[in-house]
């Protein structure tokens, strides 16, 4: 295998050619390695290698990781991305930095209530349906400002922005379009008082368009650790 050090820095040079292009400072963005699927090696590896952040899908899978790196855990941030069932907000309030994935209020109360008195606050991102597939999970844009206004008063979450994973498209123009209507959402919910700084969006092979409109954070997996395994059974 490629060692990881080889293959984080044509992402990192990807980001910063799309922050160049885009006119924005090349600091403006963080690289988030999704490493679900992935072994704890790799994480190690990818964490010699510079990288702080990673993101994970599947719960128990990140609980299990998370715990053989424990030794590394003041010096990592670990994102939950993936979906999240309200039976398994308790450990991923104690556990985790950062949920992108929260998609209803119910969820933000439970994660709210169950994060750990003596850790910071979680760090949350809403999930937003910005491409309208009836699959995929998501807060509708048009539910976006009264669930972001609600969960922004929860006192033991910080509401930090929001995150989409767009319909796979063909070229930079069509990509471009979900991610600048998730920029248009954020501005709005500024606009209305908020103030949130994370645009998460961005993966493997649409992260140039997310950078151009906004991306704050871009989850890369497959660019990074090659191809996943099978996801675990849960
Ligand atoms: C798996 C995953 C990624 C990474 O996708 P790649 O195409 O491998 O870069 C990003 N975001 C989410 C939510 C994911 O589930």
């Amino acid at each position: 295998m490629t060692s990881l050090i080889a293959k984080l820095r044509p992402v990192r040079d990807r980001i910063e050619t799309a922050c160049v292009t885009a006119g924005r400072d090349v600091d403006s963005v963080t690289l988030l390695a999704v490493s679900k699927t992935q072994p704890a090696a790799a994480v190690r590896e990818a964490f010699a290698a510079g990288q702080r952040a990673f993101g994970e899908n599947y719960v128990q899978e990140a609980l299990d990781k998370i715990a053989a790196l424990a030794d590394l855990r003041a010096q990592i941030e670990w994102h939950l991305i993936g979906p999240l069932q309200s039976n398994k907000t308790r450990p991923v309030a104690a556990a985790f930095d950062w949920v992108h994935s929260v998609d209803r209020l119910k969820i933000a109360q439970r994660l709210s209530e169950q994060r750990p008195p003596d850790l910071p606050p979680l760090q949350v991102c809403l999930q937003v349906n910005i491409s309208g597939e009836a699959s995929k999970s998501g807060l509708l844009p048009a539910d976006v400002p009264a669930v972001a206004q609600a969960v922004a008063q929860l006192p033991r979450l910080t509401l930090r922005g929001l995150m989409a994973i767009p319909e796979p498209e063909g070229d930079l123009a069509a990509q471009r379009l979900p991610h600048r209507a998730l920029c248009e959402l954020l501005d709005q919910l500024n606009a209305a008082g908020l103030a949130l700084d994370t645009l998460s969006m961005g993966m493997s092979a649409d992260l140039e368009a997310a950078v151009a409109e906004g991306a704050t954070l871009v989850r890369v997996g497959t660019a990074i650790f090659g191809q996943r395994r099978p996801p675990p059974a849960e």
